[in-house]
């Protein structure tokens, strides 16, 4: 258990690290974050910094050597980074859990060892996979890039085989899989915390709405019944067991009717993605719950007890994307509470701010 105090190295300089930031110094603790960009919203709110490539190893093992436990925002860092750091200081979630979110094809195998439901996928690397798995799976798919896919970037949905095979040439130059394309009913998301000791506590699910693949709002309670969301908490609670995770971790899914054939009458629930980190639709609990998963996160690296995850009230989290920026400051309502991440400037699909509005 880290006393108060310790400092915890971020890697990762965006509006999830100055979050994180933001909460570790709500207790007592001090941060360090490491990133390479010199305009990172999270350098503004703490003043120990290192600006680098994340594979810079002199910078790394100085940031290394200042931290008492390191942690990330982002789960696309250099695997060979990841385990520099790894052999010279401690880092939480570890490689494994960072290793197998960063690869769409080993989270999927992942998730179908533990006998977890996902939407039917294979790999393709070539032009004759993607004929001999359009078969397989198609008329709808999307065929994604393996990795470094972010907010629907690199990937494209596809109803044809013309399609997939014109999505395959703009995505070639990457790993590809395709997946079956699910018409689901909504989208809902656990976060979940798991600190050294094992001690699990999740969130409420939220059910999510994207808009061009970037997720506008979280809505809580999400639409779904009682025995949907004790579904969702036991797959979040799985996962997290079987990687022996330490720190939040986000599950997104897919909720489906179930077939008429079927016996089992109730929704079906797929896994879509995991993130092993805070995860942008768990922020609604800065605004409903005692503990935030930002918090919940930095206790969870420290082994301290974890926070009450207990939601208090309604919230509806809306992402404030682009030029929804500008201005935002000056209609805001009471009982809706900020948080702008002081980004220099303002980009198409660029996350700016979020707004947690509390509905009851
Ligand atoms: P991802 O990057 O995999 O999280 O995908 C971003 C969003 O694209 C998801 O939250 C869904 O809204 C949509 N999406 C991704 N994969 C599928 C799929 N197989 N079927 C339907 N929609 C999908």
């Amino acid at each position: 258990m880290l006393p108060i105090g310790s400092t915890i190295g971020i890697i990762g300089g965006g509006q999830l690290g100055r979050m994180l930031a933001l909460s570790a110094a709500q207790l007592g603790m001090k941060t360090i974050i490491f990133c390479p960009d010199e305009n990172s919203p999270a350098f503004d709110v703490t003043p120990n910094k290192i600006i680098a490539p994340y594979d810079d190893e002199n910078a790394l093992t100085k940031f290394a050597n200042s931290c008492d436990i390191i942690t990330f925002e982002f789960e696309n860092l250099p695997a060979k980074s990841i385990k520099f750091l790894e052999s010279i200081s401690s880092v939480s979630p570890d490689s494994r859990a960072l290793f197998i979110s960063q690869d769409r094809i080993k989270e999927k195998e992942f998730l179908l060892r533990s006998d977890i439901n996902i939407a039917s996928f294979a790999p393709v690397n070539s032009i004759e996979d993607l004929e001999k798995a359009y078969l397989k799976i198609g008329p709808k798919a999307v065929l994604k890039t393996t990795r470094m896919g972010y907010d629907g970037k690199g990937q494209r949905i596809v109803s044809s085989l013309e399609m997939a095979k014109q999505a395959y040439e703009e995505l070639k130059n990457s790993e590809l899989v395709l997946e079956k394309f699910i018409p689901f009913e909504r989208e809902i998301s656990v976060v979940i915390a798991r600190n050294k000791d094992g001690q699990v506590r999740d969130f409420e699910p939220a059910e999510n709405i994207h808009e061009n693949h970037i997720l506008k709002t979280s809505t809580i309670p999400a639409n779904i019944d009682n025995i949907t969301a004790k579904r969702a908490s036991r797959i979040a609670q799985q996962i997290v067991g079987s990687l022996n995770y330490v720190g939040v971790l986000g599950v997104e899914f897919f909720i489906t009717s179930a077939d008429p054939k079927s016996a089992d009458q109730n929704p079906i629930l797929l896994v879509n993605e995991i993130a092993p980190r805070v995860h942008n639709s768990g922020h609604w609990t800065q605004a409903g719950c005692i503990t935030d998963q930002f918090e919940q996160h930095i206790r969870a690296i420290c082994n301290w007890p974890l926070g009450d995850p207990t939601r208090y009230c309604d919230v509806v989290m809306e992402n404030l994307i682009g030029d929804e920026i500008i201005d935002a400051h000056k209609n805001l309502k009471s009982g809706v509470q900020p948080h702008f991440y002081g980004k220099k400037q303002i980009r198409e699909g660029r996350k700016m701010a979020h707004l947690n509005i509390v509905t009851k």
